[in-house]
């Protein structure tokens, strides 16, 4: 039989699961595009795990971010439903590659609960890919610019305008959260092997993969 749900039972067993994760050595294991966790939206951090507890999580995403490796990871990537997210990007990149995509490092960063709105119509359109779809890259037009609202670890408000590569992290980790996968966005006719991107479509903007594959670009 049913009965009404004790809040605590939920809040205990993110705690456990998140517990559970931490007992094992190395970077957390990445959840694969398929799992409904990366599908359904994540519960706003509330709380839900003690501060030690939260800073040793935050390690581990981060740890598990270098080792992968990627400029970000959001909770669910790891199965753990909260509104959290770590970036950062040493951005080693040409100076081609940095002036054509606005690859610029990006130091590391905890978002917690956070949300962003585009500035202006600006869309800008590139290859990226996902650790939860390893493998594949895609194209996806996002905005040039966002304004993101956030919390930090420490619990600080964050409203900061975010720009270039920097910007499309921050929307691509994001989406995680609301479960969505960049995919959902992408080009699907430019979906490429990484092998493929790596020999075919390394130019530092996508024409020549728009134009070969027969997709469209933002104006
Ligand atoms: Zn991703």
């Amino acid at each position: 039989m049913a009965s009404e749900r004790d809040p605590s039972v939920f809040r205990t067993s993110l705690t456990d699961l998140v517990e559970e994760l931490l007992a094992h050595e190395g970077p957390l294991p990445i959840v694969a595009a398929g799992d409904p966790v990366l599908r359904r939206g994540a519960e706003p951090f509330d709380g839900q795990l003690d501060p030690n507890l939260l800073a040793r999580f935050v390690a581990a995403l981060r740890a598990t971010m270098h080792a992968a490796p990627g400029v970000g990871l959001a909770a669910p990537q790891v199965g753990v439903p909260l509104r959290l997210a770590v970036i950062e990007d040493p951005a080693p990149v040409s100076e081609e590659v940095r002036r054509a995509r606005g690859r610029v490092p990006q130091p590391f960063r905890v978002l917690v609960n956070p949300s962003y709105e585009g500035i202006g119509s600006g869309r800008v359109a590139f290859f990226e890919g996902c650790l939860s779809v390893p493998g594949w890259q895609a194209v996806v037009a996002r905005h040039t610019e966002v304004r993101l609202t956030a919390l930090d670890e420490h619990g600080r408000p964050v409203d900061e305008v975010f720009s270039g590569w920097p910007a499309r992290i921050v929307q691509h980790e994001t989406d995680h959260l609301d479960g969505t996968l960049y995919l959902d966005r992408a080009e699907l006719r430019s979906l490429s092997s990484n092998r493929a991107t790596s020999e075919l479509w390394a130019q530092p903007t996508p024409e020549h993969a728009a134009e070969a594959l027969g997709f469209s670009l933002p104006d």
